[in-house]
């Protein structure tokens, strides 16, 4: 199973993407967890992009195009998050997995209006601390969103594999949400 899960940051993309590694018993590829987790470790790589996500601006896209298609070039199946954020990386993402042969399963996205993501992150500041959740850094993230990747989600849009979900319930409701949307689209069965 390849999905690909799209929404803004606070929409719940994480705690979903999780869900479906888990039911679906494939590996949640989520570029700001490998980002951070290279941050933490000090790599050539981490002490490059340190800074950028202190700030909440985007890491350049040839990094990232590197970075997923040599990880995605490994999996058979995944739970993509966190990429794409920009239209070049969209091609990117088609022209590498029409390279191995390995379509999009399902392409989930996940609405919530910018009160409810402003207000989930900002909760998230309060327990996680995460250095890009000051309210700056958390602006500058919706604004990059709304910028540069709504036109990822309206290239999705055209493409049958696309189902939108409320995002705004609870995780439960949201997480039967998607498993009624892919039983729709015929990749799961009851
Ligand atoms: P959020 O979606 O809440 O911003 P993520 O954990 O997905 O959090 O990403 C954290 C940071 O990692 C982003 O703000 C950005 O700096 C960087 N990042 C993650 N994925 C990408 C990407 N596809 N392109 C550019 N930068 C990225």
């Amino acid at each position: 199973m390849r999905i690909l899960i799209l929404g803004p940051q606070g929409s719940g993309k994480g705690t979903q993407a999780n869900l479906l590694a888990a039911v679906y018993r494939i590996p949640h590829v989520a570029t700001g967890d490998i980002l951070r987790e290279a941050a933490a470790r000090g790599s050539e790589l981490g002490r490059r992009v340190e800074p950028i996500l202190d700030r909440g601006d985007l890491v350049p896209d040839d990094l990232m195009i590197d970075l997923i298609r040599e990880r995605l070039e490994r999996e058979d199946g995944f739970v993509l998050d966190g990429f794409p954020r920009t239209l070049p990386q969209a091609e990117a993402l088609d022209a590498t997995l029409d390279d191995i042969g390995k379509p999009l399963d399902a392409v989930i996205l996940l609405e919530v209006s910018d009160d409810v993501a402003t207000r989930r992150l900002q909760a998230r500041a309060a327990e996680e601390g995460r250095a890009d959740d000051s309210p700056e850094a958390i602006r500058n993230r919706l604004r990059l969103y709304h910028e540069l990747t709504e036109a990822v989600v309206a290239r999705y849009r055209s493409d049958s594999v696309l189902v939108a979900v409320d995002g705004e319930g609870s995780v439960e409701e949201v997480a039967d949400q998607i498993e009624g949307a892919l039983i729709r689209i015929g990749v799961r069965s009851r």
